[in-house]
């Protein structure tokens, strides 16, 4: 018996136990200050009426004869596929109900859409990067070529006729720089992976976040895009589904190469593999996409971004270079001082008791960076950047 020898290439991730030991200690020896937790990247809102109401009609209609549902359709219900499919319209994305396939969350389909690639392949992923694709990749074995985000960028790197690579990741909005592609630049991507022959994997976790009607929410704005991307989205930010589990993968149909339909393969990786996802949890996704349903969501996603204008704010009116807050939950900005993230997440922590995220967990040209998110409540936010203004004038 052998091993995938792969993993013992991955790096062991401190990111999140060395934050929560550093914490701790710090509680242990300040039991009475209050600390303020702007780290976190999970939802706190709870979900809406009407995705309850549904969720808890659909297990009811679960214990009758006439509507119990067994294993259903691997790629879902087609009575999600279909508000799916009008979700998109509303932004000019004409999507075909097959290309459309509904899973337990983004996270998976990531790691899943793996399947139907070589390993054979180059694969470009920027710095900083949320670290699941890095990962995927190297239990895969595949070689992995960074591109470089950075400030001179604005953390939106783009191609060049030099760049070469078979699979790119483009994550918009992005974690962790808060940072979103014009329509602009994501034409530059798209004609890119035509002329070179790639695929791009393209993340929209949190294009809910994106009020502004020029930037788009999908890859599939974007013309051509259809032949050479795909786009993995939740509704685990947009709706609250983190615990919940739903989230959904486009494939189109006009993607293929050496006359294989990636289409037709990742149904058939899904059919072989995946046995869709529960008809309840599948109802209340259904019910988010009802006008009710989507104002009730609304709601919640305009309290996040009034805090991350908050957070936002501060770092303006501080003169602190940062990108992100607007359209979306994330504030990446340079750590005040020429810190280093570790450094100054020990200071912060130790000043005024907030918590947040190095930006060098999230990769090399994360350091010297931070990471905070408006998943926390308002008063704690607004109390959070009072305190942060008091630590800056004492700097
Ligand atoms: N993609 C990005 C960029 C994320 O930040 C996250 C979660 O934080 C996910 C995907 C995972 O989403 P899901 O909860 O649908 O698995």
């Amino acid at each position: 018996m052998k091993i995938n020898e792969n993993y013992k290439n991955l790096n062991e991730s401190y990111l999140f136990s060395t934050i929560s030991s550093k914490v701790m200690e710090f509680l242990a020896n300040n039991p009475d200050r209050e600390l303020i937790r702007l780290g976190i990247g999970d939802v706190t809102r709870p979900l809406t009426k009407s995705t309850v109401e549904a969720l808890a009609s659909a297990s009811c209609a679960m214990g009758t004869q006439e509507d119990f549902h067994g294993y259903g359709p691997e790629q879902g219900y087609s009575f999600l596929r279909e508000k799916i499919k009008e979700y998109y319209l509303k932004n000019g994305a004409n999507l075909r109900i097959d290309e459309i396939f509904v899973s337990d969350g983004a996270k998976s389909d990531l790691g899943n859409i793996l399947d139907i690639f070589s390993t054979d392949n180059l694969v470009l992923i920027p710095n900083p990067v949320y670290p699941v694709y890095v990962d995927t990749n190297i239990m895969a074995g595949r070689r992995i070529m960074f591109l470089d985000a950075n400030q001179q960028n604005n953390f939106l790197p783009l191609p060049d006729e030099n760049l070469k690579a078979d699979i790119v990741y483009l994550c918009s909005p992005n974690n962790p720089t808060g940072a979103a592609y014009s329509r602009d630049d994501l034409e530059k991507w798209v004609n890119w992976a035509i002329k070179n022959e790639a695929v791009i994997l393209f993340d929209a976790a949190y294009e809910c976040f994106i009020s502004d009607k020029n930037l788009p929410k999908s890859i599939f704005e974007i013309e051509g895009a259809k032949k050479c991307a795909i786009e993995f989205c939740s509704l685990s930010k947009m709706a609250g589904f983190t615990g919940t589990r739903l989230g959904y993968t486009v494939v189109p149909t006009a993607l293929s190469f050496d006359n294989m339909s990636l289409n037709k393969m990742w149904l058939r990786r899904q059919t072989t593999k995946f046995n869709g996802v529960p008809y309840i949890i599948q109802k209340g996704a259904e019910a988010v996409f009802t006008p009710q349903g989507q104002r009730e969501i609304l709601e919640n996603i305009n309290y996040y971004k009034i805090n991350a204008k908050v957070i936002a704010d501060t770092m303006a009116d501080n003169n602190i270079w940062h990108t992100g807050g607007i359209h979306s939950p994330y504030i990446w900005f340079k750590c005040p001082n020429g810190m280093q993230s570790w450094e100054f997440f020990d200071y912060m922590l130790n000043s005024i008791a907030v918590v947040g995220t190095p930006g060098i967990g999230f990769g090399s040209n994360g350091e010297g960076f931070f990471r905070l998110t408006a998943f926390g409540t308002y008063e704690k936010t607004v109390e959070a950047m009072k305190r942060f203004n008091g630590m800056l004038r004492n700097m």
